[in-house]
Formats: C-alpha cells, sequence, structure tokens
C-alpha cells in the first residue's frame, strides 16, 4: 500500500482550483526544515472532476495527506473511510490524511484553528462573556459556529446577504442559533460580546465590510477571518468605534499547525519569524 518514505522523504501538500494565492506552502515547508524533517510541501492545482481520483492515488506516492480548499472542501467528506465528528458536523474537511492501508481520513481545523487564535489573542474570553454576531453562513461561518457552540455560548445572531443559506445552517446547528436579516446588524451589534465577519468581504478585489454601528458595549471584540498584508476595513473601523480586534492570520496559521501534527506527529510552533513571512509575502 501506499505511504512509503522514498527519497524525496515525507510529501504533503494543499489541494484547490485555483491554488495560486495558498500561503499553506510557505508556511508547512518552513516547519519542516525547522523541525528538520526532510520532504516536501506541494500546491496541487485539482479540477474537480479530477479530485476523487487525485486523492486515491496520493497515498500511494508517498503523501501523508493534503489541506483541501475551495472548492473541494465539501466532495472530501463521500470519498473518505474516516470522518471526524468535527468534520461531520461542519459538513466540510480541509485536512486529509492517507493513511498505510490505504485509508483515508477526513478532518476540520478550521475550528480549532479559529478559538486557539481568539484566546491567544484575547485571553479573558469566555463563552459566558455574551452572545455572538456572525456575518455570513459559508464554510468558514459553520466551523466558527460549531466551536463557538461547542464552547457553550448560549446564543448565536447570524446574518447573511442570503437570508435562506443562514436558514439552512440554523436548521443543521439547533436553535441556539438566530436568524435576522443584514439589515438588523447595527441594532444586533450591541448586544454582544464578540462579532466575526466569516464572508470573503475584505479579501482582495472584494468589497469591503464596514464594522456595523457604533454605540458598541465596552470590550467588544471584532473578529475577521479574512486576513492579509494589513488590517481590514472591518478591523479598522472596529477599532474605531472601541473594539478588540483579532486578525484571520493566526486562524490560519493555527489551522496549518493542526494539520501539520495530524500528518508527523508535532504539533509546530508559530514563531514571530513565520508571523513576519507569512504576514509579509
Ligand atoms: P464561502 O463558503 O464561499 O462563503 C462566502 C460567504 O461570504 C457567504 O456567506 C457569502 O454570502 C458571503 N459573501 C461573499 N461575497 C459577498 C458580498 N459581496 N456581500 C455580502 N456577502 C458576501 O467561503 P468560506 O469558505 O466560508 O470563506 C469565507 C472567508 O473566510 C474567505 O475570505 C476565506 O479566506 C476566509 N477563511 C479564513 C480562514 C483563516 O484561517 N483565516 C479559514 C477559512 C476561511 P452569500 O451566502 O449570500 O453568498
Amino acid at each position: 500500500m501506499g505511504n512509503k518514505v522514498g527519497e524525496q522523504g515525507v510529501l504533503a501538500g494543499v489541494i484547490g482550483y485555483p491554488i495560486g494565492h495558498s500561503k499553506s506552502p510557505l508556511i508547512h515547508n518552513y516547519w519542516l526544515e525547522k523541525y528538520g524533517i526532510k520532504g516536501h510541501y506541494v500546491p496541487l492545482e485539482v479540477r474537480p472532476s479530477d479530485f476523487r481520483t487525485v486523492i486515491r492515488t496520493l497515498g500511494l506516492m508517498g503523501f501523508r495527506g493534503v489541506n483541501v480548499t475551495i472548492p473541494h472542501k465539501e466532495a472530501t467528506l463521500q470519498y473518505s473511510e474516516h470522518v471526524s465528528d468535527n468534520a461531520a458536523m461542519i459538513r466540510a474537511a480541509n485536512t486529509l490524511a492517507f493513511r498505510a492501508n490505504g485509508t483515508i481520513h477526513a478532518d476540520n481545523s478550521d475550528g480549532y484553528g479559529f478559538h486557539r487564535n481568539l484566546v491567544e489573542t484575547i485571553p479573558d474570553w469566555k463563552a459566558e462573556s455574551g452572545p455572538a454576531l456572525v456575518v455570513g453562513a459559508g464554510g468558514a461561518a459553520r466551523a466558527v459556529i460549531h466551536t463557538l457552540l461547542s464552547e457553550g455560548l448560549p446564543e448565536i445572531y447570524l446574518v447573511n446577504r442570503t437570508i435562506e443559506r443562514a436558514e439552512l445552517l440554523r436548521n443543521h446547528m439547533g436553535n441556539r442559533v438566530k436568524v435576522y436579516q443584514i439589515s438588523r446588524m447595527n441594532d444586533l451589534v450591541k448586544k454582544v460580546a464578540l462579532v466575526v465577519n466569516t464572508t470573503s468581504m475584505g479579501m482582495a478585489g472584494k468589497p469591503t465590510l464596514r464594522f456595523p454601528g457604533r454605540r458598541i458595549k465596552k470590550g467588544t471584540i471584532a473578529y475577521d477571518l479574512v486576513y492579509g498584508h494589513r488590517p481590514t476595513v472591518f478591523l479598522e473601523t472596529a477599532a474605531r468605534s472601541g473594539c478588540r480586534t483579532v486578525g484571520g492570520l493566526g486562524m490560519l496559521l493555527h489551522q496549518a499547525a493542526y494539520s501539520f501534527n495530524f500528518w508527523f506527529g508535532v504539533l509546530p510552533e508559530i514563531t514571530p519569524e513565520l508571523i513576519n513571512l507569512v504576514g509579509n509575502e
């Protein structure tokens, strides 16, 4: 069966379509070198029609595993023999491991990355701090909401441009999630301890999202999953409204650390050098 370590050392990678934008090769190759593990982490551009064949073959070529990104995250579940509870609940996987017996194990590290980044940046955050307002109802929102509910949050207010998508998410996650029209953001924001942007608004080339409302509770946390060279407009306007802010880069690095540990059995350190390297790329 697969997974032999050849001359090339261990192999891992990230599959997406397109894949040119991914920062994962930079992160994982930094850690492979830092921990003296001989091997490579490579970007793999794979069309949806070829995805199943490719993931069935990579183990035979010596790959320990791959990260999976847009548009394959949902498709992974049907092709994997073992699906973690997290991935099943989120209905998407972003980390696959190819076992020596030929089976594929699927997991989702986004929730882990989201939570580790939150408590590291705001150590006094607790589920009891109050409800959260989540903007967006895509794959990232499912990971964030599942994590916040698992942490014990009593209530999550969910808004999305397409309200039907938010309602589907609520039907899946349960009635601690309350769905509102997106136009209600300005008054909902006054009632919460945490506001999370899980939409792609704020990414390069996309429209921006301003932090909603001005008269907010002292200590409100604004968390943007979008990451880039500088703080997003969402975080800049949140800081001006008096919020404590959390950027998406830490989430990216923590979810990557989870994957690295899943494949290589080492939970790698997120060093200031790595943060600079990825932040300035
Ligand atoms: P997705 O499943 O495609 O969902 C996209 C979400 O953005 C949907 O709620 C969509 O609303 C909303 N949206 C897109 N364009 C919009 C616009 N012009 N106006 C209003 N709403 C808009 O994507 P995803 O996988 O959830 O990812 C979302 C974002 O999270 C991306 O920026 C991604 O890079 C980021 N992310 C970051 C990390 C990290 O580690 N930091 C991890 C995962 C994801 P509709 O439903 O109405 O279309």
